[in-house]
C-alpha cells in the first residue's frame, strides 16, 4: 500500500469520564447536551442490570426512556430495526446511552445512527456510508475487551445476506465515554477472559500485520502490555486488573480503527456465521490453535488459559458435515482485508479449502 492510499481520516471518542463510581456522576457527561428537564434521553441497558439496581444511580428523568436489552443472541440488522421503530414515537430522542458489553453498546451506536438517517440498518453495513450525524451517543462499557466503546463501528448479523458487518463510520464513534471500571465487577469469570481476550487478540494481529501506522501500533503495544499484566496474573478481577482491562480495551479499540485484524477474527466469524458461536468465546476457541501463524501469541494465550483454569470449548468443528466445512470456508475466506493484512495478497494460496477445514477440526 502507499503512503497515500495509508492516509485516511480517522477519529476517536473525544471526552470520557474515567474512575470507579464514575456513573454516579453522569449528569457531567449529559452537560451540554441535555439540560432541559423535558430533553428526551433514551438509556439502552443490559438485561443483565434488569432489576434496576444501577438505573437509580443515573439522573432519570421523566421524559426519559429505559430499555433492557436482551444479549442472549448478538445484534442482528432485524433487532436494531425493530429496537428503533420502538424508539421513534414520542419526543425527539436528544441523548442516547448504551450500557453493557459490545452488543449493547453496539445497540446503541446503531440506533443513534438510525434514529437521524432514517432507513434500515442493513442500509448502512459497509464502509462510511452513513451520511449523517447520529443522536449524540454516550457509551457505558459493563464489560471489557470488544473495544466498541472505542471503535468507528457497530456489528451485526444480516442473516438474509449471511454477512456480520458493522456500519463503519466516523457517525459510529461515541461522543462521550463512562469508563467505571466498579461496572465490571459481576461479570463471570469465563466472560471476563472471553471478552477480555478480544483486546489481546486485536492487537496481535494488528501488530502482525502488513498494513501497519504509527498511531495504532503504540495503542497496541501498550493495550498488550496491559492485557499480560492482566491474564498472567493471579487474580485478573481484582480492582487494579479491571481498571488495567478497561484501559487496554479502550486503547484496542482505538488502535482497530485504523489497522486490521488478521487470521483469528475471519475463523471467528465463520463460527459465528455458521455455528452462532459469539464472537469473544469464538476468538479464544480460534486462538487456541493458531500456531502456524502466531506461534508465540498461541503459546503465551495457552498460559493465561492455564493460570485462570478456563475452560475453552474444543471439538466443535469435528464432524462436521461437507456442507457445513464449506459454509465454514466461505464465511472464513470472505474476509479479504484482514487475510490480505496478515497473509498477504495471495492468501488463498495458503488458505486452500483443505488447509481451512484441517484448522476448523483443529478447534
Ligand atoms: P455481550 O455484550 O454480548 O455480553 C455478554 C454477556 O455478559 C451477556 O450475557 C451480558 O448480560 C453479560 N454482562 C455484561 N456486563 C455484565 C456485568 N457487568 N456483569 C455481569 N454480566 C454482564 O459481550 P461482549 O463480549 O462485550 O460483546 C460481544 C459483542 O460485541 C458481539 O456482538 C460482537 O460482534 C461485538 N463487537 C463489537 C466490536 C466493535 O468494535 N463495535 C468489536 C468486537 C466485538
Ligand atoms: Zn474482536
Amino acid at each position: 500500500m502507499s503512503p497515500t492510499e495509508a492516509l485516511r481520516m480517522t477519529k476517536t471518542v473525544g471526552e470520557y469520564l474515567l474512575g470507579g463510581g464514575a456513573v454516579s456522576q453522569f449528569e457531567k457527561v449529559l452537560r451540554g447536551q441535555v439540560d432541559e428537564r423535558d430533553d428526551r434521553v433514551v438509556y439502552l441497558i443490559d438485561y443483565y442490570f434488569r432489576d434496576g439496581a444501577l438505573a437509580r444511580r443515573l439522573p432519570l428523568k421523566p421524559a426519559d426512556t429505559i430499555l433492557y436489552i436482551d444479549t442472549t443472541d448478538e445484534p442482528t440488522t432485524e433487532a436494531i430495526d425493530k429496537l428503533v421503530a420502538d424508539l421513534r414515537p414520542g419526543a425527539t430522542v436528544k441523548a442516547i446511552v448504551g450500557i453493557g458489553g459490545g452488543a449493547t453498546l453496539d445497540s446503541a451506536k446503531a440506533a443513534s445512527n438510525l434514529l437521524t438517517n432514517g432507513g434500515a440498518a442493513a442500509d448502512y453495513q459497509g464502509w462510511d456510508l452513513v451520511p449523517k450525524a447520529g443522536v449524540f451517543k454516550i457509551g457505558v462499557p459493563t464489560l471489557s475487551g470488544t473495544g466498541a466503546e472505542a471503535s468507528r463501528t457497530c456489528v451485526m448479523m444480516n442473516q438474509a445476506k449471511n454477512m456480520k458487518l458493522g456500519m463503519n463510520s466516523d457517525h459510529t464513534v461515541f461522543d462521550r465515554l463512562v469508563l467505571d471500571p466498579e461496572l465490571t465487577a459481576t461479570v463471570p469469570r469465563g466472560q471476563y477472559f472471553f471478552t477480555g481476550m478480544d483486546t489481546y487478540i486485536h492487537c496481535v494481529e494488528s501488530l502482525a500485520g502488513r498494513y501497519r501506522h504509527a498511531f495504532a501500533d503504540a495503542c497496541s503495544h501498550q493495550a498488550l502490555r496491559l492485557s499480560r499484566e492482566v491474564f498472567l496474573a493471579d487474580d485478573m478481577l481484582s480492582p487494579e486488573n479491571r481498571e488495567n482491562l478497561m484501559i487496554a480495551s479502550f486503547l484496542g479499540g482505538s488502535a482497530i480503527g485504523n489497522s486490521y485484524v488478521g487470521v483469528v477474527h475471519p475463523f471467528s466469524a465463520g463460527l459465528s456465521m455458521v455455528l452462532h458461536t459469539h464472537h469473544c468465546v469464538g476468538n479464544c476457541i480460534v486462538m487456541n490453535v493458531m500456531d502456524d501463524f502466531y506461534p508465540r501469541a498461541t503459546e503465551e494465550f495457552r498460559r493465561m488459559v492455564d493460570v485462570h483454569a478456563i475452560e475453552i470449548p474444543r471439538g466443535l468443528c469435528r464432524d462436521l458435515s461437507e456442507q457445513k466445512y464449506r459454509a465454514l470456508f466461505e464465511a472464513t475466506i470472505i474476509h479479504a482485508k484482514p487475510l490480505a493484512n496478515a497473509l498477504g495478497e495471495d492468501f488463498r494460496k495458503i488458505l486452500t479449502y483443505d488447509k481451512v477445514v484441517e484448522i476448523f477440526r483443529l478447534m
